[in-house]
Order: C-alpha cells, then structure tokens, then sequence
C-alpha cells in the first residue's frame, strides 16, 4: 500500500514509521521545516524509546521519506492519514480543529484519484462528516472516502502499541474504504489483534469514551488517596487490592499529582463540551476535570506544608518534569502548576529531568537547571519526586539525606515509604495517600 501521514509530531511520527515497518511505502509530510530537517538526516525531533532505530532501519529500506509536499506524497496513495494537533480551543475547551480541516482542504485541493483520508487525530463526534463535506465542497465530483481511525499509542510506549495494540478501530461508511484499511492493518489481524470495525460516529466517540475513562480512573484513586490520608490507609494496598479483582485492573490506579500530557486534559475538555452542546451534559467527566486541577494545587499545598508553612528563600529541589517518564514531551504536565507556584512563593526551585530541557527550558522561567538528583538536592531544603524517571527509582536516599541542608521529602509518586525515608535520615517525608512522618 501507498500512504501519505500529514504531520510528524508524536502520534504522525511514530504510526508512520511502523505502517512502513509492515511493508507499506509511507511519505511523512510536514510544514515545520526544522523537523523535517532533522528527519531527512535520520534523526528524531522527539524522544521515543526505540523510534530512532526502527526509522533508520525502514528509511534505509527505501520505505520511508520525509517531505514538505503534500501533493508530491499524496499522489498515488492508497491512503491519506491526517495526523495533525487538536489543541484544546483557548477559552471554551472545545477541540480545536482547524489544523484538521487546514489539512483536509490542501489535501482534497491536491487529491487526483480515489483514495481514504483516515483521520488518525482525535475528533469530536460528527468531524469526518464535516470532512467529507468540506472535500465535497473544496472537489466537487471527487472519488473518495473518509475513515476514523483514532490512535491509542502511549508515549513512552509509543512503539510497543502501535505494533501490538490492544485494538485497532476503524469507523468506516464504505466497503472499499473498509477494504483499504484491512489491507494496511493485515500485519496486525493476521497475528489476531483485534480490529473493531464501525461507523463513523462510534470510532470518533470510543476514543474520547476511552480516554475520559482512564483519566477517571485516575482521578478516582486520586480521591481515595486523600481520603486514605485523612484515616491512616494506605492507597497503594488499597490499589492494589482492588486491582487485582480482573473487573477492575491494576492500571492507571496509581495516585499522584494529577494527570498531564498531551491528549487528557485536552480530550476531558472537549469530551465535556460535546456533551453540553448536545444537552446530553457528561457530569463524572465535569467532575474528574474539576477535581483534577484541585489535586494539583494540593500538592502545592502540600510542599509548603512539608517545608514548616512557607518555601520563602529555601531550595526545592524537583525531580522530574516530564507528565510521565520516557517522554521529553511538557504539554499539561503538572509540573508547570506545581513549579511556577513555587517560584511565586519565593522558593529557589532547581529541577532535573533526562529529556525535559529542550521544551521545558522556556516553559519554567526561574527555574536552576541540575544534571543529576544528587546535584540538585545538595544544600536544598526539600526534594519533590515529581516524575516517576528510573534514574530516581533508586536514589542512595541516605547520601541525599546528609547532604541537604534539612532532609524532607514530598514523593509525588509513591516510589519510596516513610519508612525507607527515615531509615536515610530523613526528617519529615510525605507521599500521596501514604503514610507519612514526622
Ligand atoms: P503534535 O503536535 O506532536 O504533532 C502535530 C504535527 O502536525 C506537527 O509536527 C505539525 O507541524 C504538523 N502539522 C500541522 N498542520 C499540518 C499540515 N497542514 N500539514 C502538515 N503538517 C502539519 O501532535 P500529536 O501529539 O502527534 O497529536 C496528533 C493527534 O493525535 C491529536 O489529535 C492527538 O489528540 C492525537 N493523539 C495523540 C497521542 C499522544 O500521545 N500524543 C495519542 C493518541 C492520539
């Protein structure tokens, strides 16, 4: 198969390189002409475990190229997918699609033959309508299909999903479009991964269900955690004693800062505001985005408490800046809440993170950049684990103890336990529905 991806950011990058691991001849097609360059040269613009080295491997192949033309890439090819942003709308929190239908028009403007424009973005229910219309309306007469095929990968896991997911969904409205897309995912149900073929409306509405899901998940156990704090249990017990019963699963049952990144927030937002515009309004999800943002500014709370009421004048070291590990990407990471509090505080806030520089170096203005744990927590007052990263897993607790100017300790993560703290001569250490000293 031929396939054009329009846009190469986390979700166009990576399901490109693997539908050109499969065996299908991809262009990737892009207007950030500084990506593109780092592209051509075999580099990746993003930090995804394992991308570089399939990319070089299906580049060298002859499988894979990198253009900022879009009517070069999209001649011939059996599918167009449209893999571009859908920010959340400033002020309303309505998906933001005018990346989405910018690409359309220049696609249906440069279409000559049949082919299935796949929308791989996320898209509020009623969007590939709306596309079909606007190539309708841009090409009269035009041969052509539209296909929902929204995208489930995980950064950090990126690779891993895309080549063995838990499920593909194709929301289609003809038979020859579904043909096409059964032929570019044949690699996937050969080895019998299930493929959920669907109209238009439902694929659209499992992906914002899905996601609205999860960050609920989340947000639950996030509740239950102060609660636990407030009667002495402990919420990883209670995690995983609940997660074990199979109706419920272990997974994204662990309690924290809040959840980030790049699709919940935004996805909640609209997912809610889809709801309201059709009088159907969608209370839990309202609730979870509500009381996410309260959990954030808790944990705010909860390191001024740690440092005895006020950070006025003392060093904070932050551990992690990330949303999650094995990502440099910032977007709604609760970081950018937590940190910039901080500073307003009065506290000198020096941060370390693997990947996080070259995004978040503009992001947190004030902030003291640190090339290890150890050298970010040398003299300070306190260290926040902010991000689960392995290199913090396993800290020497007890050398980080001596050489801070007052030991304390606020593990966003759960990674640690009040008694491993005390035992490296910590003197007050709080986690997230754990127990906690002094
Ligand atoms: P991104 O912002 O990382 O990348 C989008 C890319 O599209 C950018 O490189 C941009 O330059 C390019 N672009 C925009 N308009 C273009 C045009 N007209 N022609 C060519 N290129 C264009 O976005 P992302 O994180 O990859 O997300 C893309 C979509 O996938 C969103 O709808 C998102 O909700 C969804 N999604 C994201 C994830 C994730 O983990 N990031 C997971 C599942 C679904």
């Amino acid at each position: 198969m031929k396939i054009a991806m329009i846009g190469t950011g986390y979700v166009g990058l990576v399901s490109g390189v693997c539908l050109s691991d499969f065996g299908h001849e991809v262009v990737c097609v892009d207007k950030d002409e500084s990506k593109l360059a780092l592209l051509r040269d075999g580099k990746t613009p993003i930090f995804e475990p394992g991308l570089d080295v399939l990319m070089a491997k299906n580049m060298g192949a002859g499988r894979l190229s990198f253009t900022n033309n879009l009517k070069d890439a999209i001649a011939g090819a059996d599918a167009i997918f449209i893999a571009v942003g859908t920010p959340s709308r400033r002020g309303d929190g309505h998906a933001d699609l005018s990346f989405v239908f910018g690409a359309v028009e220049e696609v249906a403007t440069n279409m000559s033959d049949y082919a299935v424009i796949v929308t791989k973005s996320t898209v509020p229910v009623g969007t590939n309508r709306k596309v079909a219309e606007l190539v309708e309306k841009t090409r009269p007469g035009l041969k052509f299909d539209v296909v929902s095929n929204p995208e489930f990968l995980r950064e950090g896991a990126a690779i891993e999903d895309f080549m063995r997911p838990d499920r593909v969904v194709v929301g289609v409205q003809s038979d020859r479009a579904a043909e096409v897309m059964a032929d570019i995912y044949r690699p996937l149900s050969l080895r019998d991964f299930p493929i959920v073929t669907t109209d238009l409306e439902t694929a659209e509405m499992i992906k914002y269900a899905a996601n609205a899901f999860l960050a609920t998940k989340v947000t639950f156990i996030n509740e239950i955690a102060a609660l636990c704090e407030r009667t002495g249990a402990d919420v990883k017990s209670v995690a995983e004693g609940m997660g074990l019963d199979n109706r419920i699963g272990r997974k994204f049952l662990h309690a924290g800062p809040g959840y980030g990144g790049s699709c919940f927030p935004k996805d909640t937002k609209a997912l809610a505001r889809i709801g309201q515009d059709h009088a159907a309004p969608l209370q839990i999800v309202e609730a979870v985005i509500k009381i996410n943002e309260e959990v954030k500014r808790t944990m705010i709370d909860k390191i001024i408490d740690l440092c005895d009421g006020t950070v006025r004048d003392k060093k904070i070291a932050v551990l992690g800046l990330t949303f999650k590990p094995e990502t440099d990407d910032m977007r709604d990471a609760p970081s950018l809440t937590i940190v910039p509090a901080l500073i307003g505080q009065g506290a000198k806030v020096h941060v370390v993170d693997p990947e996080a520089y070259r995004e978040a170096s503009t992001m947190l203005p004030g902030v003291t950049w640190c090339d290890d744990a150890y050298a970010a927590t040398a003299g300070a007052d306190a260290v926040v684990l902010l991000t689960e990263w392995n290199q913090f897993r396993a800290l020497d607790l007890t050398a980080m103890a001596k050489s801070m100017a007052t030991p304390r300790m606020a593990d966003l993560r759960n990674i640690y336990s009040a008694a491993h703290a005390q035992d490296a001569g910590f003197e007050a250490y709080i986690a997230v529905g754990r127990p906690s000293f002094p």
